[in-house]
């Protein structure tokens, strides 16, 4: 199953952005556990840099995920610029991202700008987290804890920014055809080559892996071919 770093930024000694009490640590805390609750209720397995209101310093929250070696890496965290000026929501990734994490962080932006917040878009930062963590990784700004109009829909509508990023990550690594090595798809390949079900080896090695797209009457004409094949074997 695909393994997810959640990381809630700040926390302990760290409160984050702070604004008429409000800290962005504690915000970040109680969405990210929401939303590593729901990634572990559809199977997947989560690790967290912290799971409580304490101290975790950059260089640990970047080397805890690559110990665990995550297959994508989620930094959640809340903005501030001066009190009732800025607002929105906004996803960065690393000047140097993969497109894999640049497409993450698409969909995690849509789905928080459906729920209400102002599209700030995707953007590209050189942040220590996404530096350094090797895996695909994305850092989400949900709203401005010094906008009381983002803060209402911050409670408002919590709920739905946890089952809307959840699945947007869920969608994402549906798509993106995870576990998939290359080795062992080669060899796949060759097997199905070898009982006549496929024709075009290199197309399927080029096209059947993460980030690529496969044709659906191709896809078809296999499922087609297999099911012909398992069929002659039970007669
Ligand atoms: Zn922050």
């Amino acid at each position: 199953m695909a393994k997810i770093g959640m990381d809630y930024g700040h926390g302990g000694s760290d409160p984050g952005a702070v604004y008429s009490g409000r800290r962005e640590s504690a915000d970040v805390l109680r969405l990210g556990l929401a939303i590593t609750d729901k990634l572990r209720a559809a199977g997947l397995t989560v690790g967290e840099s912290r799971n409580g209101d304490t101290a975790v310093s950059l260089m640990q929250r970047s080397r805890l995920s690559n110990e665990r070696a995550d297959e994508y890496f989620l930094s959640i965290h809340r903005n501030a610029f001066r009190p009732e000026t800025a607002k929105g929501a906004e996803v960065f990734v690393h000047p140097t991202a993969s497109d894999d994490a640049v497409n993450l962080a698409r969909s995690i932006q849509s789905a928080l700008t459906a729920v209400g917040f102002v599209d700030r878009g995707v953007k590209r930062a050189n942040f220590y987290v996404l530096r350094e963590t090797r895996a695909p990784a994305v850092l989400l700004e949900v709203g401005f804890v010094d906008n009381s109009e983002d803060n209402d829909l911050f409670d408002r509508e919590f709920d739905n920014i946890v089952s809307g990023v959840s699945q947007a990550v869920l969608t994402h690594i549906g798509q993106s055809g995870l576990h998939v090595n290359k080795p062992s798809l080669q060899a796949d390949l060759e097997v199905l080559c070898q009982h006549g079900i496929l024709q075009s080896p290199a197309y399927w090695e080029q096209n059947a892996t993460t980030g690529q797209t496969v044709r659906g009457d191709y896809v078809a004409v296999l499922i087609q071919r297999i099911a012909a094949y398992l069929r002659n074997l039970e007669n």
